[in-house]
């Protein structure tokens, strides 16, 4: 049985403070909403310390949102998977759409951080999906086979089984328009299946596919209770602790 995650994705928001403060009373409400989804939270850099140890004890995650695949070298102003690992990162979001998009990652870099994540204890996120235009000329599972491919290359069957892969279109990102329940578990219901096809059986019954793009209490319930729906990753309305947790907790 997979257990669902519902990370928060809070990309380049909040102080250290701010998001001590959101722990604090994001722990208390969680331990009382007796769920059984699993939480995490991936914060920018500077805050995952602070996270770690005011989430101590609440079973509540805590991701990056990239890494460098190096473990160490000349790269002026990166953060590598063993550093992360030294702070107790338990996940960490790899090739999401908007470091595709302003940073230039490529399906070649983020599966050799997929590789590295791995090396180092770290759970990535492997974030996947086409945009409008891709969707539109009705080539979306032709390109999130190739992002599949491509990022799962040369991984063992037992890293894919603890793997979590986001699908989130990017036409439904920070855009207020989600994908149906129906689109999104096409989509992840294919993801599996690509998985079966690449990996074997227990792969694709372990991995975990999370739906991600304009997640909000309004709509994880639908969203959440689809067969092949693992989880969601949440960006904005995982910035308000009641919000978050009306998502986690559905
Ligand atoms: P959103 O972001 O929930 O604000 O659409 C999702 C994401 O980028 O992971």
């Amino acid at each position: 049985m997979r257990k669902k995650l519902i990370a928060g994705n809070w990309k380049m928001y909040k102080t250290t403070a701010e998001a001590v403060a959101f722990a604090k009373e994001f722990k208390t409400i969680f331990a009382g909403s007796n769920t059984e989804n699993e939480a995490a939270v991936c914060a920018p850099f500077t805050q995952l310390a602070a996270l770690k140890e005011a989430f101590s004890g609440s079973g509540i995650g805590i991701g990056a949102q990239n890494m460098h695949f190096e473990a160490e070298g000349a790269y002026t102003g990166e953060i590598s998977a063993p550093m992360l690992a030294e702070i107790g990162v338990d996940y960490c979001v790899v090739g999401h759409s908007e470091r595709r998009q302003y940073f230039l990652e490529t399906d070649e870099t983020v599966s050799k951080k997929l590789h590295a994540a791995f090396e180092h204890g770290i759970t990535p996120i492997f974030c996947v999906g086409e945009v409008l235009s891709q969707r539109e000329a009705g080539k979306e599972f032709v390109v999130v086979r190739t992002q599949l491919a491509a990022g799962l290359s040369g991984l063992t069957a037992e890293c894919v089984q603890r793997l979590v892969i986001a699908y989130e279109p990017v036409w439904a990102i920070g855009t207020g328009r989600t994908a149906t329940a129906a689109q999104a578990e096409e989509m992840c219901a294919f993801i599996r299946s690509e998985v079966k096809k690449l990996y074997g059986e227990d792969a694709a019954n372990a991995v975990r596919v999370q739906y991600g793009g304009s997640v909000k209490p309004e709509n994880a319930a639908e969203i959440l209770n689809m067969p092949n729906i693992d989880g969601a990753l949440v960006g904005g309305a995982s910035l308000q602790p009641e919000g978050f947790l009306a998502i986690c907790s559905v």
